[in-house]
Order: C-alpha cells, then structure tokens, then sequence
C-alpha cells in the first residue's frame, strides 16, 4: 500500500507520525492509498522548514516572485489534466467537472503574477511642509492553509499562491481524503523555481491542525470547511493572536421569479444542484418558487433530474459521479429518510442508487423535495449532497425574508427577466455572493470570495484583492529631511502643515 509523503523543505518525505488514515476510491470503494496523520513533531517540523525559507523569501524582489509563479502557472496549465485525474479519482467528481475546478484554480495563479502592481503602496507628497508620507504592504511570515475534501485543487489554489506571492513562506494541510493534488502542485511549484520550505505540505487531522493554530512562529491561518469547525478554528487563532480567515458551510437559496425562463432556470437548477454530487460550498440546495411557478418548476426540475447519467466519475458521459465517502453517502441518504418523515414530498428519489459495475462505490442518486418549510431538518442543515429542496412562497418579499433569516450567507441567485426585481434583491438580500440568472455566482479571481454570516468568519474573503490585504501588513511611513527650518515638535502632539 502506497503511503503519502509529506513535503517539507523542497522534497517528499516520510511522516514520523504512526497514524494513518485510507484514501479511497469513491467511485470503486478500493483504498487507493495512505496518508499519514501528522503529530505535533511532524508540524514543528514543517514549520521551522518554513520559517528558515521566510527571511529570503522576504527579501525577494516582487517582480522575481512573480517570475517564479509564471513558470508554476505554466506547469500547472500542463498537468491540468493530471490534476483534474486526481481530484476526480478521491473525490468522485467527474473528470470535466474537474477540469473546470482546475481552471478556476489556475486563474488565481494568473491574478498572483500581476503582485508587483498589487503590492504597489500610496504616495503623497508634502502632507505639511516639506513632510511626505508613503505606505509600504509587507508580509506576515508563515501562513497556514487548511483545506477541505471537495475542491483538492482549486481551493489549496485560492490561498498559497497569494500568500506565497506576497512574500509569506507557506504551510498547507490538505483535507486527508484528497491529500494526492497538493502534493502534485508542491512538485510543480518547486520546478518552477520555488526555493525549498516556501511551500510545505502536512497531513492530517484535528491533532495536526491543532498543532499549527496553536503554534508561536505561525501569523496566519486561512481556513475553508463546515461550518463549526470554521467557528472554532477563527476562536482558536483569536485567542493566540493570529490573523485568521475561516470559511465555512453554506444552504444557498436560488429564488425563481414567476416571469422567469422555466426551463432555463431549471436547467440551471439540476446544474448547480446535482453538479460535483451537491458537494459544492456554492450548490443550490433550496429552489425558492415564487407565485404560480412552482408547478411547472417542479416538473422541469424532475424531468430534467431523472435523465442525469450517475456513475464512475471518469466514466465517458458519466455526469454526476459518486459522494467522497461511504459514511458521507449514508448521512446524505439518512437526510432523504428525514425529509420524509418531516412531512415533505419527495418528487424523486436517490436513495440506494446503485451502478451494476461499480457494486462498492458510494453512489447516490438525485433527489428532488417539494413542500419543504423552514422548520425541517432537510431546510436548516447543510446536507452537502445531491438533495435538492423546494420551498414555495407568494412573493419576492417573502423569498428575501426567508434567505435573510437564514444564518448561512455564501451564495445566492434569482432567475428573473425583471431589472426592477433583480435590482432590489441585489441591494437588499444578506449574502456574500449573488448571482442574476447566474446559478453559481463564484467570483472571478481578480474579485475576491467569500459568504457572510456563519459563512465566513473573518473580515476578509479568499483571493483576489482581499487575499493581499489579508497576507500582508500595511505600514504608514511619514518622513521629513530637513533640519534647516522647520523644528522638532518638542513634547507637543505633531501637527502637519
Ligand atoms: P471539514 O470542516 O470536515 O474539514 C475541513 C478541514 O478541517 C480538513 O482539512 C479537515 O482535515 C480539518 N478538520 C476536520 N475536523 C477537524 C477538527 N475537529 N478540528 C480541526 N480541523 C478539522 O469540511 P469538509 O467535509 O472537508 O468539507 C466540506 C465543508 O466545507 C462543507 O461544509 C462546505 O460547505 C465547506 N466549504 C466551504 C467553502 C467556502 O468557500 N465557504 C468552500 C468549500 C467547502
């Protein structure tokens, strides 16, 4: 059995921790691989790796870094099919839902290039007389990525390549169950001509991710994952005085207007519904009808839902792979046993899917709930799987009160040919991302990304500008060089001019 290394200081090695955990194949149910579950000893490591590289790493000018990250954005463009292959073959995606994420992922490395712009400060000249002010951006040091199972390649993406850009040295911990697509890129990023122990690799757990929040030489920690780990990993850092953005889960909410596009409103539902199996942080898991659409919705959605080709995620045609993980698959099943029992309609029903070929894989079918209220489990919980819930209600108002008393805020959407409706739910709905008649709004990666209210803890979002204002320190320098006239301020509070 293959055993996943570490990579720590510019090369693969092997972990001292005696822990491990299975990755498998979700599409056939076989272990594929170990991975080992760091212990404090293996991070300390993996930080002081980090902290060796931070001084020089510093000190190099941004244009050389961002000569570097060209090479890695190169490569990566080189083996998106090979990273692709690896996402779909731990987390059961399908292989050209993978290359999407793959290329999401890489834009954000496109976007790192341009950071001797980005880093560039602010300059005024003779804020009083003969005094000048300038502002400089400067890294924090070793930063810390800890990321979840469902985008192996495109969220690591959304943090080291910023952090790394900026100047800070890098320690990612992988979700255990995907841990194959960051150690690829590790490789890739040293070919590029990444010195050793910028970018660090660990494995792991909550003991290793204990480990790093806790530790005195690491400034900052971007985490993405559920939503009380996110809670307590942004009370953690509090607590030791570390920068800390922590993302978390999500229930994003698709209102569907009554002059809206029936069918192209549900093609985009299925779409971003049953899309990566429902495993996405941006998945549409509640359609919000309003008024008379709901009838026809439901049909479209159902009709639509039926025909999704569902099987092995590198399968030809194959469009909606397995869940990660036998024990996630059960947890999505038992929310369709509750939905039922709660009293909704299940208009389709994934339940016990199987694939005649791939008898061990952890499959699902789509499943689709009419009649849902706020009051169910199947509303208020992120079930983080193909389940899909409709809730009817009579108005927009009504739709907006629903999706703002809702304490998650990652993503949204309204299908509608109204500007006037659109409009308004823009200005007044409470959630980080909206999309207009676009089903899964996720940023491009010159925005940044992020949710509000329990879905990110944190002032600043993931990427994009926000990512250098989260990786760096700003620093306000006034500076006079005369001593020919003006005076000292003697114990008197300065004043300009
Ligand atoms: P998770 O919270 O179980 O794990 C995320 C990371 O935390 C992993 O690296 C894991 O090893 C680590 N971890 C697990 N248990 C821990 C513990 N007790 N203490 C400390 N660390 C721990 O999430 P997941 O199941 O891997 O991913 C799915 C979740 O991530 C969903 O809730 C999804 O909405 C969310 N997500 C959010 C975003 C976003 O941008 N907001 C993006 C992707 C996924």
């Amino acid at each position: 059995m293959k055993t996943i290394p570490l990579w720590i200081g510019g090369k693969a090695v092997a972990a001292a921790a005696t822990r491990n955990a299975p990755v498998t194949n979700p599409s056939t149910g076989a272990v594929s691989a170990q991975v080992p579950l760091c212990d404090a000893a293996d991070i300390d490591r993996a930080v002081q790796s980090a902290r060796a590289a931070y001084a020089g790493w510093r000190d190099t000018p941004p244009v050389r870094r961002a000569r570097v990250l060209q090479q890695f954005l190169q490569l990566l463009q080189a083996n998106q099919k090979e990273l692709a292959r690896l996402a779909s073959e731990e987390h059961g995606k399908t292989l050209p839902d993978a290359m999407g994420s793959v290329q999401r992922g890489i834009e954000v490395v496109e976007f790192a290039c341009g950071i001797p712009h980005l880093l560039k400060g602010e300059y005024a000249a003779s804020v009083g007389t003969g005094v000048d002010v300038h502002t400089l951006r400067q890294p924090l040091g070793v930063c810390v990525g800890i990321t979840p199972f469902n985008f192996p390649a495109m969220v690591p993406l959304w943090m080291f390549p910023m952090a790394i850009a900026c100047g800070n040295t890098f320690i990612l911990k992988p979700s255990e169950k995907v841990p194959s697509c960051s150690m690829k890129m590790a490789e890739l990023f040293t070919a590029a001509g990444l010195p050793d122990g910028v970018l660090n690799v660990v494995h792991g757990d909550k003991v290793a991710v204990d480990a790093l929040i806790a530790h005195a030489d690491v400034a900052a920690v971007s985490f993405v994952g559920s939503t009380p780990i996110a809670r307590t990993i942004y009370e953690t850092c509090a607590k030791h005085g570390k920068r800390v953005q922590a993302l978390g889960g999500a229930k994003n909410h698709a209102v569907v207007m009554p002059d809206a596009d029936i069918d192209f409103a549900a093609e985009s539902l299925v779409g971003a519904a049953f899309g990566s199996a429902g495993e996405r942080c941006m998945a549409i898991s509640v359609a919000v009808a309003v008024g008379e659409v709901a009838e026809p919705l439901v049909a479209a959605i159902r009709a639509k839902a039926e025909k999704i080709p569902v099987g092995p995620s590198d399968a030809d045609g194959v469009e909606m792979g397995p869940l990660v993980t036998a024990a996630h698959r059960d947890r999505v099943s038992g929310y369709v046993d509750k939905g039922v029992a709660e009293g909704a309609t299940l208009v389709l029903d994934g339940r016990g899917f199987k694939v005649a070929s791939h008898p061990d894989g952890f499959y699902l079918g789509p499943s689709l709930f009419d009649q849902v209220s706020t009051g169910m489990s199947i509303y208020r919980d992120e079930i983080f799987g193909p389940v899909l819930c409709v809730l009817r209600v009579n108005s927009l108002d009504e739709a907006m009160a629903m999706i703002n008393a809702n304490p998650y805020g990652n993503g949204t959407a309204i299908f509608t040919t109204s500007g006037e409706a659109a409009r308004r739910f823009e200005q007044e709905i409470q959630v980080g991302m909206v999309g207009v008649n676009v089903p899964i709004p996720v940023p491009a990666s010159f925005f940044s990304f992020g949710g509000w209210k329990a879905s990110l803890f944190g002032d600043l979002h993931a990427y994009g500008p926000e990512a250098v204002s989260f990786y760096t320190r700003g620093k306000v320098i006034t500076s006079r060089w005369p001593h020919q006239e003006s005076k000292a301020t003697g114990l008197n509070m300065p004043t300009l001019g």
